[in-house]
């Protein structure tokens, strides 16, 4: 394992503040952690990077590409999340980019901010002959993007209506 890694949580934490500063000024989202084991979650240029701990107070793997963030902050190397991989996911997000400055970051359905939670719609399904193009794709929380999964396109677009109106309701503004 890379020398400049912390071994020790209580390492990790005393620069997790300054390591957080660089994350946020080069594009990386800093997220909550998900579980009791989790010291650590931002995306990367490879996904999700997340800092793992054991039940002894030490670092015990670094995923989705954490340790090059980290060993690029201590190092002051250049590290960005906007320099995403060209490979196997790296299309996917390709993709999301550009859904995102057609539409905004806004799920197609419900019209609440995605956040961390995209996945990509395709509105005829790749089964029916829907391509995998853009003009076939839209932005929707996975939650949103199952509950019409099995829908025609019109019946997507009724239900996007419904969704819509739900959601402003929900949040109290009046139509
Ligand atoms: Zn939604």
């Amino acid at each position: 394992m890379n020398a400049t890694l912390p071994a020790s949580v209580d390492a990790f934490r005393k620069h997790f503040p300054k390591f957080k500063d660089f994350l946020v000024s080069r594009g990386s989202e800093v997220l909550a952690p998900s579980n009791a084991f989790e010291v650590a979650r931002f995306t990367t240029p490879q996904g999700i990077g997340v800092v793992y701990r054991n039940g002894k107070g030490q670092v015990s793997s670094w995923q989705g590409g954490a340790d090059e963030a980290f060993a690029a902050f201590r190092a002051g190397a250049s590290w960005s999340v906007g320099a995403r991989k060209a490979k196997g996911k790296g299309k996917v997000r390709h993709q999301i980019n550009a859904l995102l400055s057609r539409d905004g970051d806004g799920c197609f359905f419900c019209g609440r901010p995605l956040g961390d939670d995209i996945t990509v719609e395709h509105l005829v399904p790749a089964v029916h002959g829907g391509p995998n193009h853009i003009s076939n794709l839209v932005l929707a929380h996975a939650a949103c993007n199952q509950s019409v999964g099995h829908l025609s396109v019109a019946e997507k677009v009724r239900a996007r209506d419904r969704m819509t109106k739900d959601a402003a309701s929900q949040e109290g503004i009046s139509a």
